[in-house]
């Protein structure tokens, strides 16, 4: 190939990645963010009430707690009464608070039993009644305590097969397979630290997908690492890149991520005037994050955007090159008007 020819094609080429944005579409995340993490804590741990709780809140961070209901006390007075690292350290109280702050309080299973072993070679599920007691009773204590369903499922050890899957998918729409460890491999992560969180998050940015860190003891107990310090250099980070990273639970994002990939966007886009539907064929009484709808723009200034049938104005946030519309995706019309400067 000529030089010349080579870099026509490569213009074109160019041309055509470009062009991917320069269209009316679904955001990749929220906001139009580049990437996405959550913060995912095992066990129900007094160690990480004492310890990660303060943090995340002192920074605005909504975290996911996967917890055991058939180790969970009821009141704080018993919870006090286990040591920092054991098992269901936090209480139906404590997590209830949790709940209204906005974190996600998510299954563990009942009793945190293996759920699928590998034996001689073969691997064995935990018995069909046995098994769907872990998980449905679990759901349903969550469901009923918290008042809100677990959305989320994360197997004991991560031990996982297809056996598993299709139990927890009767009560779960997702299944926390793929995480990262905040921490360095067992029994101990006293060695891990803020700059390698930090660079595992810049990885992610630079793939543009999202990071599910697994966390369990800070201080004390499994996997503990050196100091809180760790974990509170790492929020710094997060925050200080909220630009592009959207910090969120792992039932948001991962909710968010299903229905962005069950959703038909359908609409037209003139210069100061764009016209949308948005459809999902995802149940509409369990999938309710609203999606980011992108309509790339010259030079925009204050516009609004509306859905035609109810007269509902909508959250949209103008930018000068592009309009970030936030909706359900229920298909009624939305239209979206703005202004341009003379340039
Ligand atoms: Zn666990």
């Amino acid at each position: 190939m000529k030089s010349t020819h080579l870099v026509l094609f490569l213009t074109a080429v160019t041309k055509l990645l470009a062009a991917e944005n320069d269209v009316l579409h679904i955001a990749k995340f929220k906001d139009d963010r580049q990437a996405a993490v959550s913060l995912t804590l095992d066990d129900g741990l007094r160690n990480q009430d004492e310890f990660a709780v303060p943090l995340l809140n002192q920074y605005g961070i909504k975290a996911t707690f996967y917890v055991i209901p058939g180790l969970t006390p009821e009141t704080n007075e018993e919870a006090a009464k286990k040591k920092p690292g054991d098992h269901g350290g936090m209480s139906w109280v404590r997590l209830k608070e949790l709940a209204s702050q906005g974190h996600e309080i998510a299954n563990h299973t009942w009793t945190h039993i293996p759920l699928t072993k590998i034996k001689d070679g073969q691997r064995i599920d935990l018995e069909p009644a046995k098994l769907d007691a872990e998980i449905g009773k679990a759901f349903a204590a969550i469901k009923e305590r918290i008042g809100i369903a677990p959305f989320t499922f994360a197997t004991p050890g991560n031990a996982i097969s297809d056996g598993v899957r299709a139990v927890a998918h009767q009560y779960h729409p997702v299944i926390r397979e793929h995480c990262e460890r905040f921490g360095a491999w067992p029994p101990t992560s006293k060695d891990f630290t803020a700059a390698q969180a930090n660079a595992m998050v810049d990885r992610y940015l630079k793939k543009g997908e999202a990071l599910v860190w697994m966390m369990h003891a800070v201080t004390e107990g499994y996997n503990a690492f050196s100091s809180p310090a760790v974990l509170e250099d790492h929020l710094k980070y997060l925050r200080a890149k909220e630009d592009s990273l959207w910090i969120d639970t792992f039932a948001h994002v991962s909710c968010y991520t299903m229905e962005r990939n069950a959703s038909k966007l359908t609409g037209s886009v003139s210069a100061e005037r764009a016209e949308f539907t948005l459809a999902c064929s995802l149940d509409a009484t369990v999938f309710k994050q609203p999606l980011t709808v992108v309509i790339p723009v010259e030079h925009a200034i204050d516009g609004e955007a509306h859905d035609q049938q109810s007269g509902e104005k909508l959250p949209c946030e103008i930018r000068p090159d592009k309009i970030l519309v936030q909706v359900l995706p229920t298909a009624r019309p939305i239209e979206v008007t703005w202004h341009r400067t003379k340039k």
